[in-house]
């Protein structure tokens, strides 16, 4: 069957060779897996090889290394207790690596850029589903507001090199994310991972109860990450233009709900208890993905499966974690 496309033909993946900036995160892992699946042939720069935020060094990389597609999966990410204890590292960081990686992939004359966002660059109260044309029409949710402006900049910056050099930099914007490899830290991490490690430990230690933080009537939207490579994949070769797309699954589920099936998934039979203390965040923020639909793509993984999955991963990691500041 065709796919629709709106590149005027689809951009060849196998044997490229594809930086993935932020390999060692839980989406550029899961783009690494895709795309050598796919027959590309993918860059990775260790940390301890390769900061980021220097603009000379990552100029200096991609000059030696001449890459044919750059991702820019890369990026300081953290829940909502996190953005807010680390305004710097989520504002300034994120803005440098952006453009520090942008700016080079134009100097290295780089063919194709893609630029993952989140679905936090829209307005607080945007009109639900969010459509692409919500950005910057309203203030933005002041939990994740650092994350949120750096990455409407790097959406900005992909647009700019577009119009003004005729790069073909394209960006998505995924929803809230889970998967193997994500971030089990105990305060830092997002929801999915968060609750992962408490109801696990809870369950192990006999608890009578977990608390899950805020009102648990917020609404969010759960992609599993592995759905989202193959996004990336699909996006890089079948989309070029300045419009952004994005990535979700259309489907929202309250966080109480939601902490239920995680709990189900992990075999944790206590009782839930809410911290209202804690901010609720964005009261919904559920993603149109229409725009994405209309190419030929939609996600695949249902939730309770992802998260079985996800879990599995936690079992076999060790529920490792990093800190949001480790460079
Ligand atoms: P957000 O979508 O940017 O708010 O990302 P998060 O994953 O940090 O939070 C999603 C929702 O889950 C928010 O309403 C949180 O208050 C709620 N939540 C409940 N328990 C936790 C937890 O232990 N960690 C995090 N990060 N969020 C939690």
């Amino acid at each position: 069957m065709a796919t629709a496309t709106d590149a005027a033909e689809p951009f060849v993946l196998t044997g490229r060779r594809v930086w993935v900036a932020g390999h060692r995160g839980m989406v550029g892992s899961a783009i690494v897996r895709r795309l050598e699946a796919d027959g590309a042939a993918v860059l990775t720069a260790e940390r301890r090889d390769l900061d980021l935020t220097r603009q000379a060094d990552v100029e200096a990389w991609l000059d030696r290394h001449r890459p044919d597609v750059v991702v820019v999966a890369a990026a300081k990410v953290g829940g909502i207790h996190a953005n807010a204890t680390y305004p710097v590292d989520f504002l300034r960081d994120n803005l440098a690596i952006e453009t520090n990686i942008i700016h080079g992939a134009h100097l290295a004359d780089v063919g194709k850029l893609l630029f993952l966002g989140s679905s936090c660059i829209y307005p607080r109260l945007a009109p639900q589903p969010m459509t692409e044309d919500a950005l910057l029409t309203g203030p933005l949710e002041p939990t994740n507001e650092w994350y949120a402006i750096a990455k409407i900049a790097g959406i900005k910056l992909c647009q700019a090199y577009r119009r003004q050099y005729g790069r073909d930099f394209v960006a998505v914007m995924p929803t809230n994310l889970y998967g193997p490899g994500d971030n089990y830290h105990p305060t830092d991490s997002h929801v999915p991972a968060a609750l992962i490690r408490r109801f696990h430990e809870a369950k192990t230690a006999g608890a009578a109860e977990v608390t899950v933080w805020g009102t648990g009537r917020p609404l969010r939207e759960f992609l599993y990450v592995d759905d989202l490579a193959d996004a990336c994949a699909f996006v890089l070769r079948h989309h070029s233009g300045e419009a952004f797309l994005n990535v979700g699954t259309g489907e929202e589920i309250a966080i109480g709900a939601f902490a239920e099936t995680v709990a189900e998934v992990v075999g944790y039979r206590g009782r839930i208890v809410y911290d209202t203390g804690r901010p609720d965040g964005a009261p919904r923020k559920r993603l149109d993905v229409s725009r994405l639909a209309a190419l030929g793509w939609r996600a695949r993984t249902p939730l309770r499966d992802g998260l079985a999955l996800a879990y599995a991963d936690f079992l076999a990691g060790g529920g490792r974690f990093r800190d949001v500041t480790a460079g």
